[in-house]
């Protein structure tokens, strides 16, 4: 997979997350942790992932819990983008110690 430069971390392999949730990484901005959600998808060029996405992303793209189908999975993937991994578990980690 790709890399690419986090300004806090230095090269990073990306997690791929749902664009609200990069905005809220970037700029280190909680979030209820019951928006949140993990994604299983299964994708046609890599083993089967599992994604972070908010609820506003599930509503708005009207997604399935459960996929299947490799070419759903894929279009789903097409809609996240990529975040520093560290600052996504430093952000994960910040969010679980609140309510
Ligand atoms: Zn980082």
């Amino acid at each position: 997979m790709a890399q690419m430069l986090c300004k806090k971390h230095g090269t990073m392999s990306p997690s791929f997350v749902a664009p609200k949730i990069a905005e809220l990484v970037r700029n280190n901005v909680d979030i209820e942790k019951g928006v949140l959600n993990e994604i299983a998808l299964p994708l046609p060029f890599d083993k089967k992932g599992v994604f972070l996405i908010d609820s506003d992303f599930i509503q708005e793209f009207n997604i399935p819990l459960v996929i299947s189908d490799e070419e759903i999975g894929f279009e789903i993937y097409s809609l996240l983008v990529p975040i520093c991994s560290s600052c996504l578990n430093e952000w994960k980690q910040k969010i679980s110690h609140t309510d």
